[in-house]
């Protein structure tokens, strides 16, 4: 999933500063998971900043929905009804992608609150990690099911560096070396010679497929 934690509420306090009518929209995808975009933190941000307007004598009025999800306009539609000649800004509680699927359908100051971090997955409740740094060409099956361009804080894709020490990574002690736990893995699986094939230096260029990434389903398209 994605993961993304809220912006300081003075900052998004600041990006609204001008208006007098809000609509705060949370998204019930990713961001409910991590606990930074659900329907709680619409409320609790909604109340945080009219708090903080009330104070400076200069009252906020907000409207507060949270969508299913904010990257479908199946369900970003659904705003058409709320967003009023009134509202002044839209402040997205979504990732990245939500923020301007927003911005993309309503012709308003769309501000996002939260700051997108990562792709990845809940460790413990409250702990999420990053696990994927979606390069668009997958080379887990070569290293174990441990991706070096995440867990490598060189993200060298052929190591190890030669730094680490007691399998720790020589960047970040508070991390295990990406290499240590891909040899450790490969050794498990009896596939220690996988690794003495070079992996070519990742073509970014076509990794990034011209710049805007895009996935078809034609059997998807035609249903
Ligand atoms: S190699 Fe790493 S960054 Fe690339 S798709 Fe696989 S897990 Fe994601
Ligand atoms: S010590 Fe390991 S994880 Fe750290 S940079 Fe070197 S190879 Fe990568």
């Amino acid at each position: 999933m994605i993961v993304a934690e809220g912006k300081p509420l003075e900052e998004v306090y600041a990006l609204i500063a001008e208006a007098k009518k809000v609509l705060v929209v949370g998204c019930g995808g990713c961001v409910t998971v991590c606990l930074a975009g659900g329907e709680k933190e619409v409320g609790l941000l909604a109340a945080s900043l009219r708090m903080k307007r009330k104070l400076a004598d200069r009252p906020l009025e907000t409207v507060e929905v949270t969508l299913t999800r904010q990257c479908d306009p199946e369900y970003v539609e659904q705003l058409d009804r709320y967003v009023t000649e009134e509202i002044d800004a839209i402040v997205s509680l979504a990732c990245g992608v939500g923020v301007q699927f927003l911005a993309e359908r309503y012709p308003k100051w769309v501000v996002p609150a939260l700051n997108t971090k990562f792709a990845g997955g809940t460790l413990a409740p409250g702990r999420w990690e990053e696990r994927c740094g979606l390069c668009g060409e997958c080379i887990l099956h070569r290293t174990g099911g441990i991706c070096p361009i995440i867990r490598c804080a060189k993200s060298i894709l052929n190591g190890p560096c030669g730094g680490s020490q007691n399998g720790k990574c020589e960047v970040n002690k508070e991390i295990d070396c990406a290499w240590q736990l891909i040899y450790d893995r490969m050794r498990l699986l009896g596939r220690l010679d996988d690794l003495l094939t070079i992996e070519p230096a990742k073509d970014w260029s076509k990794a990034k497929d011209g710049g805007l990434r895009k996935v078809l389903r034609e059997e998807a398209i035609l249903a």
